[in-house]
């Protein structure tokens, strides 16, 4: 029984150590990714349902490993922000949106709103309205055409820095949008507080939206409780066009899913903006 026990321990501790070895070297990986700027932003459309046009892109991070290929932000953010990494990365990513919409403006092309991602780990940082600011400031982009979006468990964490924080990023003309909404359990009292301008529907309400009443009955309210607050709604990871249908029927103001585009390449991200123009 002590030489099995002994072996179990063996057994466990090689792959704590395999895990661990993995760990390091995919923290090590990313480091270099994000120091040789081979991270990438992948671009979706937000299609209102009125005008039937884009009315705005998520920015959505991407990332090769040398030897592994691509590998999903599910998977390696929640590491970056375990070792802090998601604060450069986050910083990179904004400089890279700002970027990429002064490439489209140059290229003539009509601006749109591009929502970013703010992971609570950078949410949290004290100097983050500093960081941010600074980025627009030295790529001269309008703050109106960045929306960041929270999870609505992030805005649930700490309320009076939420709405600190939130009303100084609306003081300097950013969006804001509640990310997953409806998973977080926020309290309604504080919905009434923040100073945001979108909810976002979680996909996982709209999957079964077509056939689960219960489904179809949370999303109308979400609609409901949302434009009686002033904000809009957009609903996420549309695949179908019954759930389009439903969707636009309840009065959802945009949409965004596999149904209209997957996340793109900003050169193609710009082909679609640019088909539309000639419409
Ligand atoms: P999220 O913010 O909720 O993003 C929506 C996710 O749904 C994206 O997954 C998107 O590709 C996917 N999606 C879009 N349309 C559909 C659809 O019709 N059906 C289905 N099944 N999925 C759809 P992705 O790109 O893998 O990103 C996963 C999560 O990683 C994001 O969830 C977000 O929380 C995080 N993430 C991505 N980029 C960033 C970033 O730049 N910064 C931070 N902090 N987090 C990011
Ligand atoms: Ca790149
Ligand atoms: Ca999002
Ligand atoms: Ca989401």
């Amino acid at each position: 029984a002590k030489a099995s026990g002994k072996d179990t321990y063996q057994f466990y501790s090689k792959i704590l150590n395999a895990e661990a070895l993995e760990r390091l070297e995919m923290e090590s990986s990313l480091r270099r990714a994000l120091e040789r700027n081979e991270l990438e932003l992948a671009y979706q459309p937000k299609y209102a349902t009125q005008s039937k046009g884009i009315c705005g892109a998520e920015a959505l991070l991407r990332w090769t490993h040398p030897q592994r290929g691509p590998i999903s932000p599910g998977a390696f953010i929640p590491l970056c922000e375990e070792i802090g990494l998601i604060v450069p990365i986050g910083d990179w990513v904004v400089r890279e949106v700002c970027g990429q919409l002064n490439a489209w403006s140059d290229a003539g092309l009509a601006p749109i709103p591009v929502a970013i991602n703010l992971s609570p780990v950078q949410f949290r940082q004290p100097d983050l309205i500093e960081r941010l600011f600074k980025i627009v400031v030295e790529t001269g982009v309008d703050p109106g055409l960045l929306e960041f979006e929270i999870t609505e468990g992030a805005t649930m964490e700490n309320i009076a820095l939420t709405t600190a924080t939130l009303s100084h990023l609306q003081a300097l003309g950013f969006h804001i949008s509640i990310d997953d909404f409806g998973t977080g359990h926020s309290s309604l009292s504080y919905l009434k507080q923040f100073p945001i301008n979108t909810l976002k529907v979680d996909q996982s309400f709209v999957r079964h939206l077509s056939e689960n009443s219960k489904d179809a009955a949370i999303v109308k309210s979400i609609v409901t409780l949302a434009h009686s607050l002033g904000f809009t709604v957009v609903a996420e990871g549309v695949e179908t066009q019954a759930q389009l249908d439903h969707l636009s029927g309840l009065g959802c103001d945009a949409i965004q899913g596999y149904l209209f585009s997957r996340p793109i390449p900003p050169q193609e991200f710009a082909g679609l903006l640019g088909s539309e123009l000639m419409i």
